[in-house]
């Protein structure tokens, strides 16, 4: 049976409405989402899955893929350069078995048109002015950006109670402290 893309479409939503799979569904998009963070698998790590994580289709590493084994024909060299020129764009299929992308810290591994179909889910679920996802990928972005996204001192002209300064009567101790 063939999975179509459709059905890779319907799986993230499907995934990210079950109690339970709600947060595995939030980590793909944390690992997947951001494009730069995606790469090509060249070696699986010990106890790495070789199946989507999603579709489940077969997946092999790169090297795997080359086939290269023990022959040394290929040197490192080569293969970083070769490895390079694959990414969710440039697929490697073999016969039922594609290459495996892994995100950003994640042990997950996903086809190329699985990491697309999370990319796509975490585009609508913004645009579609989803919180969590909002929140979830404008702090990838920040980090990717290498800007530091901790909570900093927030308030605001509202009853509420937004951090310790709010709480009444601080700004006068603050003020008598000086
Ligand atoms: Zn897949």
């Amino acid at each position: 049976m063939n999975v179509t893309e459709s059905d890779r479409d319907k799986k993230c939503v499907e995934l990210y409405g079950g109690e339970k799979s709600k947060s595995f569904m939030l980590h793909l998009v944390r690992a997947y989402a951001l494009p730069q963070n995606v790469k090509p698998v060249r070696k699986f790590k010990e106890g790495q899955r070789s199946r989507c994580a999603t579709c489940g289709a077969k997946l092999a590493d790169f090297e795997g893929m080359l086939n290269v084994g023990d022959t040394q024909v290929v040197t490192d060299e080569m293969m970083q350069e070769l490895i390079e020129r694959v990414d969710i764009n440039h697929d490697m299929v073999a016969g039922n078995v594609r290459i495996a992308f892994e995100g950003d810290e994640t042990s997950t591994c996903l086809c190329a048109d699985c990491v697309k179909a999370v990319n796509k889910f975490a585009v609508n679920a913004c645009a579609a002015g989803d919180p969590v996802i909002n929140r979830t990928v404008s702090s990838m972005r920040n980090k990717a950006n290498g800007v530091d996204d901790k909570p900093k001192y927030r308030y605001q002209s509202s009853t509420e109670v937004q951090t310790i300064a709010d709480l009444p009567g601080f700004r006068e101790l603050l003020a008598q402290s000086k």
